[in-house]
């Protein structure tokens, strides 16, 4: 065999597997498609993904790195009438209490410079084409350099994004998660409002009635601002993403307050977010970690995180069958799979609340009981590791949200705005 592993993709899941196993002392080699760096949508990062980062070495250079620092984040009506803020520093420790808004392909290259730095190989511009898994490894056929190349190692990783690789090649088995299809249009802007400190790094999520924005700001000058609707309200009307993101904006309160002096600075780009997870995530020779294995809805920036959190789990996984000289085990992969989607519930729960009016009703409250308040910090956070305690305060918010449907427990929120009655300002 050529090498120990082979990893389909550089973004943060792939560098990050990478990483973990050339600390090993394992030989990998990164195939990428892209030459890095390169552009990537997901800017926003949730603190319970730092001790990956700092486990494998690349936390000290985002430090060193110029990335807004950001401790909380901000939930808004589109109609200015209820906001709430959580700071994460309020219930987490030191550790958690900050994570940082990143430029992807800054943050993409840095994170895939630090796995080459542990010695793993890293081909870009490098499609791979197919993987032909055996009992005892895999071969990849890949374009490099305009000629196609075989090589060949004992594992393969499918970080490969929601091009989801192997899972294609391998046709496994998906579940589309029972949510609407969504369509998200997104661009860099200058001039945008911004929070005054210590709130001026957090993620701001601006809630409409047929979705919601992102605001993300990324250095002094440059904040990402990103419009997701379903994809059924977008054909509904009848507009270009760029005509329907600006009908938005000039149609909304909040956006209006916002975005009234803004400036775009590059084009609009987009993305259907359709949301899936693979059922199988593992198997003998293979992992599918970050995307690849499922791609959930972004509203809570859980996706860099679970793709650094499952590419690190995955590794180790492949280190501890290698350490017994064996395949992955059913047991252990079941037990990736499983890992990866209690990962991955803890958000959907989550999401689900976020788009069901009543259950918002609650998330908003202004003054929860301080239980209530610790359970969301931590889950906007990315707690996905949720002790008794907590797991209690969790399941006693889901209980309110459901209670809420039947009793108004906590005010009832207002979505309309006036602004989206009046024709837009000229
Ligand atoms: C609209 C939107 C907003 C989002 N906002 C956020 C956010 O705020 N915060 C957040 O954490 N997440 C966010 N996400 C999710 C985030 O972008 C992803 O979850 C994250 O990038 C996953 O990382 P990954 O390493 O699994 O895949 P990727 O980052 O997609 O990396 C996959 C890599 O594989 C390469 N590749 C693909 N196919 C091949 C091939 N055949 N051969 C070689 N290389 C290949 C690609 O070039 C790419 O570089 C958002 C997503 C969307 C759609």
């Amino acid at each position: 065999m050529d090498y120990d592993a082979i990893i389909i993709g550089g973004g943060p899941g792939g560098s990050t597997a990478g990483s973990t196993l050339a600390k090993a002392g394992k030989k990998v080699l990164i195939l990428e498609r892209e030459r890095f760096p390169r552009f990537h949508v997901g800017e926003s990062l949730i603190p319970y993904g730092n001790d990956v980062l700092r486990e494998i070495g690349a936390w000290e250079k985002m430090e060193k790195s110029a990335f807004m620092e950001k401790l909380g984040a901000e939930f808004v009506l589109g109609n200015s009438k209820a906001s709430i803020r959580i700071l994460f520093g309020r219930y987490l420790k030191a550790g958690y209490a900050q994570t940082f808004q990143v430029e992807r392909a800054k943050f993409d290259n840095l994170l895939l410079e630090h796995s080459g730095s542990l010695g793993c190989e890293i081909w870009q511009e490098t499609k791979v084409k197919s993987a032909t898994i055996t009992d005892d490894g895999v071969t990849v056929s890949c374009d490099k350099d305009g000629t196609t190349r075989q090589v060949s190692a004992r594992w393969i990783f499918d970080a490969s994004g929601r091009d989801a690789f192997l899972g294609k090649q391998m046709q496994l088995p998906k579940t589309d998660l029972g949510l609407p299809k969504k369509f998200a249009t997104f661009a860099h802007f200058k001039c945008v409002e911004r929070n005054c400190f210590p709130d001026q790094g957090h993620i701001t999520i601006v809630r409409l009635d047929f979705g919601w924005f992102w605001m993300i700001p990324l250095d002094a000058e440059r904040t990402s601002v990103g419009l997701v609707q379903t994809l059924e309200h977008f054909k509904a009307t009848g507009m270009s993403p760029g005509e329907c993101f600006n009908h938005v904006v000039a149609t909304t309160t909040e956006l209006q307050r916002r975005m009234g002096k803004s400036e775009r600075v590059n084009e609009f780009a987009f993305a259907g977010d359709y949301t899936y997870r693979h059922l199988q995530n593992a198997g003998p020779r293979w992992f599918l970690i970050g995307d690849a294995a499922g791609f959930i809805d972004p509203i809570f920036s859980s996706g860099v995180m679970l793709a650094i959190r499952s590419g690190n789990a995955a590794a180790k996984e492949c280190i501890a069958a290698d350490a017994k000289g064996t395949a992955l085990s059913p047991r252990a992969q079941k037990r990736y799979t499983k890992h990866v989607g209690k990962m991955c519930q803890v958000f959907l729960n989550m999401i689900k609340m976020f788009y069901d009016n009543k259950a918002f009703e609650v998330f908003m409250d202004k003054n929860p009981p301080k239980g209530m308040e610790w359970a969301v910090n931590n889950l906007v956070a990315g707690n996905t590791r949720l002790g008794w305690r907590l797991r209690l305060h969790v399941w006693a918010f889901y209980a309110i949200c459901a209670i809420q449907k039947r009793f108004e427990l906590v005010p009832h929120l207002d979505l309309s705005d006036p602004a989206a009655a009046e024709p837009p300002a000229a």
